[in-house]
């Protein structure tokens, strides 16, 4: 059967509302759940990456932002209605599970703060390879205002809050978020609590640049910090170490096998990460999927 082009493009049209309308209601069905974890910072868990908020008499100062369609039952959730707008809202990293609100809370009036790779990639046409996904450009709206190379400090709510890149970890844009007054740090999608990570390696990331994150992150902590990861359950200081040790064991192994020459597909046969999976693959990230992206970044 042959589909003329207009019967395409309403097919077409019929199918993007369509996953619209599913998209709405997939979202009406999430709940955010809050912790605690200081006076004034919380963490919300919904669907999507991990967001933190921090509260106070100078205002909210918000952390990544999920996905579209969820912004009223986070505002919900942080009590805007009480305290006013968010001024401001930083983003860890460009994917939309982390950065899906940024219009409607830029149109609310917060001001959006990133790495300059993540307004950069927004404002582009975006391929995430591993997804074979196709990402549209962000509307100008949604696109961070204020961005930095290496770290900013913000002082607010007597916090100092000190948000600073890491060079091509998760992608090439993340930023890792420390509030020492109250000991809490959320590590953007650098870190999946109990899971192997995703590592984003059409959008600049690598295991090089995880692992020397999570180093350099581990002796600015203390055994009572919480640790808020991009994905999973809140972390501690010790279950973080035994993940970098995780990551630097299956890295070993399989820098070994490259440098013995075997091809990518021997080595995905022989599969490093696998020893380590009756613990880590709790995510959608399996064994053998982790080594591959430890094969590509050292290949890179
Ligand atoms: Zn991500």
């Amino acid at each position: 059967m042959k589909y003329s082009t207009k019967q395409i493009i309403v097919i077409t049209a019929l199918i993007i509302i369509l996953s619209t309308i599913v998209n709405a209601q997939d979202m009406d069905k999430v709940t955010i759940v809050t912790t605690e974890l200081s006076s004034s910072i919380f963490m919300l868990e919904g669907r999507g990456g991990n967001i933190a908020f921090c509260k106070g008499d100078d205002g909210l100062f918000m952390i990544d932002d999920q996905f579209t369609g969820l912004t009223d039952k986070i505002k919900e959730a942080i009590g805007t209605g009480n305290i006013g707008i968010v001024n401001f809202l930083i983003n860890t990293h460009w994917h939309s599970d982390h950065t899906g609100g940024n219009e409607d809370w830029a149109n609310l009036g917060s001001i959006i703060v990133a790495h300059k790779n993540v307004r950069k990639r927004l404002s582009e046409k975006q391929l995430i390879k591993f997804f074979n996904n196709e990402v549209e450009p962000s509307p100008a709206d949604a696109l961070p205002i204020l961005t930095f190379s290496d770290e900013v400090i913000f002082y607010y709510n007597d916090e100092e809050i000190i948000v600073k890149h890491f060079a091509h970890a998760h992608t090439d844009g993340d930023a890792v978020i420390h509030f020492p007054n109250s000991n809490v740090v959320h590590m953007g999608d650098i870190y999946f609590s109990g899971a192997f990570p995703f590592i984003d390696i059409s959008s600049g990331g690598s295991i090089e640049g995880v692992i020397n994150a999570i180093e350099q992150i581990l002796p600015t902590l203390n055994d009572s910090t919480k640790i808020i990861p991009g994905h999973g359950k809140l972390s501690n200081k010790s279950e973080m170490a035994e993940h970098l040790k995780m990551l630097k064991s299956v890295k070993a192994e399989v820098k070994s096998l490259v440098d013995k020459g075997e091809s990518e597909d021997e080595i995905l046969k022989e599969n490093p990460a696998l020893k380590f999976a009756y613990k880590w693959e709790t995510g959608f990230i399996k064994a053998n999927q982790f080594t591959k992206f430890v094969y590509q970044s050292l290949k890179n």
